[in-house]
C-alpha cells in the first residue's frame, strides 16, 4: 500500500471513528455541493426536541433513520400515553427505545393525568432516566388543577414539559391566553415548550376564533401574546415543529426574522415528523424537519445564532440553569 493509500484510509477511518463518536450520519462528498439552506447540519449539532416513534407505526429503527437521514444527532422522544392525539405511546416503549440507542435518544415521559397515582408514576419515571414530561395533550383545560400539578411537579424535578395548546371545543390544553402566565410567574425552574396551533396563532396580535380557524395566514400583526411572554419570561420556550409551527414561521418571513432576533435562546427546533425517510416516502412527500432546517438557515444568517436554534437552546430547555 502506498503512503497515499495509506494515509487516504487513515483519513476514512478517522472520520469514520469522528462521526460514530458524534453519533451522527456521514453525510454525502455531494452535499458540499448543495446551495447553504439544502445543507445538513454539522454532525452531533441537530437536536430535535419534538419526535414521536410510532407515528403511522413506524419503528423505533425507522425513527433513528429519519434521524440519520436529517442530520438529527438526537432528539426528545415525547410519549402519548393516553393516545387523545391520535398516536399512543407508552412511556415504558420510550424507555426501552432509550436503552437501544442512549446516544440518540433523550427521553421524556407523560402518563394520564386524570388518574390519582400520576405524580407517582412521573417520579418513577424520573427515577428511570426520563428527562422531561410531553407531549402533555389531554382533553383538559390549562387551568385545571391536574395539569398545574405536573407544571409543579416539573418546577420541583428542575424539568421541562412540552405542552399541545389547542383551543377549539374538543382541543387540548385551552385557555394559554388566560393561563399560561400564571404559570410561568408561579413556577421559575420549569421549562415550558410550548407547541401546537394555539400557541403558535399567538405569534399575532390578531387571532381568529379556534372555531374559524387553528391555521391564520398572511401578515402579523405586531405585539402578540408570545413576543410578550417569551420576552418576560426565560423559562418559556417555542417548539417549531410540526405544520403549525412552520405555517406560522413561514407566513410573514420578514416578521419572523425580528421574532429570532427578539428571542433568540427560546426557539427550538423540532420536526413532530411522522415519515420514516427524511423524504416523506410515507408522508406525500414532506418531511418536517428538512423543511424546517431549510426555512431557518434562509432566516438566520448568523451561524452562532443558527447552532442556538439546531442545538443549545434544546440543551438549554432541558437542563435549565437553577
Ligand atoms: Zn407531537
Ligand atoms: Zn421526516
Amino acid at each position: 500500500m502506498s503512503t497515499v493509500q495509506r494515509s487516504r484510509r487513515g483519513f476514512f477511518q478517522s472520520a469514520t471513528a469522528a462521526v460514530v463518536t458524534a453519533g451522527a450520519v456521514l453525510q454525502n462528498p455531494l452535499e458540499a455541493m448543495l446551495p447553504d439552506e439544502q445543507r445538513l447540519p454539522r454532525p452531533g449539532r441537530l437536536l430535535d426536541c419534538h419526535l414521536h416513534i410510532n407515528h403511522f407505526d413506524r419503528s423505533v429503527e425507522d425513527t433513528i433513520r429519519h434521524m440519520d437521514r436529517t442530520g438529527t444527532s438526537r432528539a426528545f422522544i415525547l410519549p402519548l400515553e393516553t393516545g387523545e392525539g391520535n398516536v399512543l405511546l407508552r412511556s415504558e416503549t420510550v424507555l426501552h427505545a432509550f436503552h437501544l440507542y442512549k446516544d440518540r435518544i433523550i427521553p421524556f415521559c407523560q402518563t394520564d393525568i386524570r388518574q390519582p397515582d400520576v405524580l407517582d408514576r412521573i417520579r418513577a419515571y424520573h427515577l428511570l432516566g426520563c428527562r422531561g414530561i410531553g407531549e402533555q395533550k389531554e382533553h383538559l383545560p390549562l387551568g385545571d388543577k391536574r395539569v398545574e400539578a405536573v407544571i409543579a411537579l416539573c418546577d420541583e424535578l428542575n424539568w421541562p414539559i412540552t405542552i399541545h395548546f389547542q383551543d377549539s371545543a374538543s382541543g387540548y390544553n385551552q385557555g394559554m391566553a388566560e393561563h399560561l402566565e400564571t404559570y410561568l410567574k408561579r413556577y421559575r425552574r420549569v421549562r415550558i415548550i410550548g407547541h401546537a396551533q394555539t400557541f403558535w396563532a399567538n405569534i399575532s396580535a390578531d387571532v381568529p376564533p379556534p372555531d374559524e380557524t387553528l391555521y391564520p395566514t398572511g401578515p402579523v400583526r405586531p405585539g402578540g401574546l408570545l413576543d410578550r411572554l417569551l420576552g418576560d419570561y426565560p423559562n418559556l420556550y417555542a417548539d417549531m415543529s410540526a405544520g403549525s409551527g412552520y405555517r406560522a414561521l413561514s407566513r410573514d418571513e420578514d416578521f419572523t426574522a425580528g421574532f429570532f432576533d427578539r428571542h433568540p435562546k427560546q426557539i427550538l427546533f423540532g420536526s413532530d415528523c411522522p415519515c420514516r425517510d427524511g423524504a416523506g416516502e410515507n408522508f406525500k412527500g414532506m418531511c418536517y424537519s428538512t423543511q424546517l432546517q431549510r426555512l431557518l438557515r434562509r432566516l438566520i444568517s448568523d451561524e452562532s445564532r443558527l447552532d442556538d436554534a439546531f442545538h443549545n437552546n434544546a440543551m438549554l430547555a432541558l437542563e435549565g440553569t437553577a
